[in-house]
């Protein structure tokens, strides 16, 4: 193969959906990854929840949480159309509860917080509740409804990626990178999840998560269709059906980076799940497992260029957001390369935030406010005036056969919080997360859930 326009390092599904969005533009693309999809979306849960997750300080996170929901039903027609695969995306919402009375005050603090933001979290007294899903413990207190929160199932949105990059020319090079030196292309885009720390500098840190699946009796559907999470007892845990009978129970956050299975961590689990939905007492304990989610310090993914580094662009450190944030990750990225110009929306999540100023080391010196990414493709790149060295400016790359795509649609969900966030600071919040040694390490708002 000729020199690569672009070189993908990582199969997980952001490295996946860049390349297939870049290879479906003309672009040639590899993919490098020893293991592709063996990262964090091997064990994933695959909730599209913008709305159940927006959390106090992560008002910039949640806009493109918002944004990138919105284009999940197009992203989810066009990837099924492309690879012929089944993403099992589902859109019956989400149920919140909360088991004990103080487990529902806890609950309401938040839903307070997210419908003052403009998010659409409906309450439901204890029988409407049960009238939406009878399998519900009698004992449940309350809830609400997040009717727009989906999902989708991990385990098949990456094979799907993987076929349709394939199918649109992007070359898998099974193995994996070890510095960014050794590949041989225009553009360089590191999507390799934990992985990326080691090759850009960036404080992307392993945060564990446990979790479990159940299968209903007997080869049956689940006993409920909505994606259910409650705190039950002060422990928070969700329930994620499939159609095939899996149910998904997860999961602990813990600032540990082994993937051992504790007892404990599967016993809390299971008797949190049982106490929102007794009849899974019933069901088959099929798998336990642990992954490590890609965390940063301030919860948010690292989207852009590497200051310091022409022509390396970074997208990880997507934590417990990764398979919601696929989208747009995928649309802002494949944009950045062909035009060389930031979409406004990449703003607060740019590398540089976690870089130091020119002259103290790190990762070298952050682009000026503002400043565009310089592009592969001639038109775009041209209109950047950023022109980088033996990137852009050698004017060797152009996307050929540019494949238009039909915009995103942009109607599906609220975007109140997408323009609230504009007006906020740069970066959201950063969390200090402290060190744990045992299950579920919960730092400030930091979200247990996921
Ligand atoms: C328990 C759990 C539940 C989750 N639930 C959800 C959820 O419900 N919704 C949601 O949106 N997100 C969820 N997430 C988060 C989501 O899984 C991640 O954010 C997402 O997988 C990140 O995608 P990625 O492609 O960046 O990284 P990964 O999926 O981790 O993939 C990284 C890839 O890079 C490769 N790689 C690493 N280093 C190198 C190298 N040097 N050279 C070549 N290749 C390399 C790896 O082999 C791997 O294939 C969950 C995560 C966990 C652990």
């Amino acid at each position: 193969m000729a020199r690569a326009d672009v070189a993908v390092v990582g199969a997980g599904p952001i490295g996946l959906a860049v390349a297939w969005r870049c290879a479906a533009r003309g672009l040639r693309v590899t993919v490098h990854d020893p293991a592709p999809g063996s990262g964090a979306s091997a064990v994933a849960a695959g909730m599209l929840a913008p709305v159940a997750e927006a959390y106090f300080g992560e008002r910039e996170l949640t806009g493109l949480l918002v944004e990138s929901a919105a284009r999940w039903p197009a992203f989810a027609a066009e990837l099924t159309e492309a690879s012929g695969v089944e993403l099992g995306y589902r859109t019956e919402g989400t149920l919140l509860v909360g088991l004990t009375a103080d487990d529902l005050a806890e609950a309401r603090r938040l839903w307070a917080y997210q419908q003052e933001i403009g998010l659409p979290v409906t309450p439901l007294r204890p029988s409407q509740l049960r009238d939406r899903e009878p399998a519900l413990a009698p004992r449940v207190r309350g809830g609400a409804l997040a009717a727009t929160d989906h999902q989708v199932d991990p385990r098949l949105l990456v094979p799907a990626l993987r076929t349709a990059a394939e199918r649109a020319g992007a070359v898998l090079v099974p193995g994996p990178v070890g510095t960014l030196s050794d590949l041989d292309a225009a553009v360089t885009v590191v999507a390799a999840g934990c992985g990326a720390a080691a090759l850009t500098g960036l404080p992307i840190r392993p945060v564990k998560g446990q979790v479990l699946r159940l299968r209903a009796p007997g080869g049956a559907a689940p006993g409920f269709r909505h994606v259910i999470r409650g705190y039950a007892d002060g422990e928070q845990v969700y329930l994620v059906p499939r159609s095939g009978g899996e149910v998904v129970v997860g999961a602990t956050v813990e600032e540990r980076r082994d993937t051992d299975v504790s007892a404990g961590a599967v016993l809390r689990l299971l008797r949190a799940a049982v106490d929102l939905v007794p009849e899974l007492a019933e069901y088959d304990l099929v798998e336990t497992a642990a992954g490590l989610r890609p965390g940063t310090p301030d919860n948010a993914p690292i989207l852009g260029e590497l200051p310091g580094r022409p022509g390396v662009l970074v997208a990880a450190g997507h934590h417990r957001h990764g398979i919601v944030l696929t989208p747009v990750t995928a649309d802002l990225i494949a944009d950045l390369v062909t035009t060389g110009r930031p979409d406004p929306l990449l703003a607060p999540f740019r590398p540089d935030r976690f870089t130091s100023p020119p002259g103290t080391g790190a990762t070298g010196a952050p682009a000026a406010s503002g400043s565009a990414a310089s592009a592969v493709a001639g038109s775009g790149s041209a209109a950047s005036g950023a022109a980088v060295p033996g990137w852009a400016a050698s004017g060797a790359v152009a996307p050929r056969a540019a494949a238009p795509r039909a915009a995103a649609p942009r109607a599906a969900a609220p975007r109140a919080v997408a323009s609230g966030a504009a007006a906020g600071g740069a970066g959201g919040d950063a969390a200090a997360v402290a060190g744990g040694d045992d299950v579920t390490v919960r730092t400030g708002e930091e979200d247990p859930w996921n």
